[in-house]
């Protein structure tokens, strides 16, 4: 089994809202509240949801880009939360970030060369005189070539942009990269080009990977294993296979639903949720997804379902739902 390389326990991100006279802290938005997981060394781990569900949070606030309310963050054994900012800057070299949009993260003054060079300056991972020759390798890891190294970023497609911030990532020789709506801005073909080319460098430089996305079509095709979350926590986590056949949370199985079916006789019927999602800033008691839940019943208003897998699920395929089983075999019907 491979070593765990980030472990999340009990996480939270509480934005405070404040108002009145005095500008005092009047609420907070709980956009996560108490998210725990675990990724292992090479492997690719996705978060899915909605917009607004926690998971670009949950990201930022692994990273300390935003400094998390509470829990706790191990990475590779260290406890992230007890750095300081400076031990952080020197921990940030393993962890880095690729960004949906790449030319809102690209110095627009900068080069390539130049924005490469900076990022290994800054963390002191290769000497001066070697960094010509890091670029270069650099440069054709990622498929672009030595001619587009004094380029600017908007000389750049798309795709070849988020090339460059993929080189930038490696630049600085990371365990994990936090892939935040990494492919979302792109065209599908050129998605495609750029998943598969963070997958052959996965294989090659045993990376890790966090994917943040909302597009399951994309996830299907990257994951190892896949977190759903709703309103700031997980409702189900399971390996890519287990949560794409059987998924077992009524939400997991609304999105599932909405993915075009390339198969002309399946049949799958599509299911429409009731309502919006719900404020995080007040989110619903008992589970969070009562609101829209056709299953939901008075205990689902009060108590909290916790992550938990049935004895007839496969191991590591867990679910926060009180009725899994009686949903799964038809004792619970939908009742709106
Ligand atoms: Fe629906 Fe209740 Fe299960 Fe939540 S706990 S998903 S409301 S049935």
């Amino acid at each position: 089994m491979p070593k765990e390389l980030l472990k999340v326990t009990n996480l939270k991100q509480h934005f405070p809202i404040k108002g009145g006279f005095l500008g005092r802290t009047i609420n907070h938005v709980k956009a996560v509240d108490g998210v725990s997981f675990t990724i292992h060394e090479g492997e690719t781990v996705s978060i899915v949801g909605e917009s607004g569900c926690g998971k670009s949070t949950t990201g930022r606030a692994i990273l300390r880009l935003d400094e998390p309310t509470g829990g706790e963050v191990k990475f590779d054994g260290k406890n992230l939360l007890s750095f300081s900012k400076r031990e952080m800057r020197q921990n940030r070299k393993d962890m880095q970030v690729i960004f949906q949009d790449p030319y809102a993260s690209l110095n627009p003054r900068q080069t390539v060369r130049q924005i490469l060079n900076e990022a290994m300056e800054i963390q002191k991972v290769v000497p001066k005189k070697d960094r010509n020759d890091r670029i270069l390798e650099l440069m054709e890891t990622v498929g672009l070539g030595a001619h587009q190294i004094d380029r600017f970023p908007h000389e750049f497609s798309g795709g070849q942009r988020q090339r460059v911030g993929i080189a930038r990532a490696l630049s600085v020789n990371p365990q994990l990269i936090i892939c935040d709506e990494a492919v979302s801005a792109l065209d599908v073909s050129i998605q495609a080009q750029v998943i598969n080319l963070l997958k052959k460098l996965q294989r090659e430089l045993n990376l890790t990977y966090l994917f943040i996305s909302h597009d399951l079509g994309v996830v299907r095709h990257i994951s190892d294993r896949v977190i759903v979350m709703y309103l700031g926590k997980i409702v189900e986590i399971a390996d890519k296979k287990s949560l794409f056949t059987n998924p077992q949370h009524p939400y997991t199985k609304s999105l599932l639903s909405a993915i075009p079916n390339t198969d002309p006789d399946a049949k799958r019927e599509r299911i429409i949720l009731s309502g919006d999602v719900p404020s995080p800033i007040d989110p619903p008691t008992g589970c969070r997804f009562h609101t829209r839940c056709p299953f939901a019943t008075e205990k689902c208003v009060t108590d909290v379902p916790e992550l938990r897998n049935e004895d007839y699920m496969k191991e590591g395929h867990q679910t926060a739902c009180h009725y899994i089983e009686e949903i799964e075999s038809g004792l619970m019907q939908p009742t709106r």
